[in-house]
């Protein structure tokens, strides 16, 4: 697949609610294994801590909503310089990662409770 196919699929998912259906895709599925093993399965979020915990998950720094040609590249750039787009890390710091998650659940949580 290239990028201009990649995003294709992206937009399309979003637009269809349905990204998961990405993060549950072979390309993924196989990228992830391979960033978990080269960041040694450490999460890299409670690494700055000092601590060492578990990682099972990978969040993308540039997130994939809004950076689909990213979707599948381990690196970025910006200006000039390389990053990690792809990083290691556990459940808890993902979620601390992704206010917007916790948002739509509370909302939801809201919502349900008013009937
Ligand atoms: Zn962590
Ligand atoms: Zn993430």
């Amino acid at each position: 697949m290239n990028t201009d196919e990649l995003v294709k699929w992206i937009e399309e998912l979003i637009r269809d609610d349905m990204l998961w259906k990405f993060y549950k895709g072979i390309e993924f599925r196989h990228l992830k294994e391979e960033v978990l093993r080269e960041q040694h399965y450490e999460c890299q979020e409670c690494k700055k801590l000092g601590k060492i915990t578990r990682a099972d998950t990978v969040h993308h720094v540039q997130f994939v909503r809004k950076h689909p040609s990213l979707a599948l590249s381990k690196y970025y750039t910006y200006k000039g310089k390389q990053y990690r787009n792809l990083i290691a890390v556990c459940k808890s710091c993902h979620n601390k990662l992704h206010p917007e998650k916790i948002k739509s659940k509370v909302k939801k949580l809201l919502n349900e409770e008013k009937w």
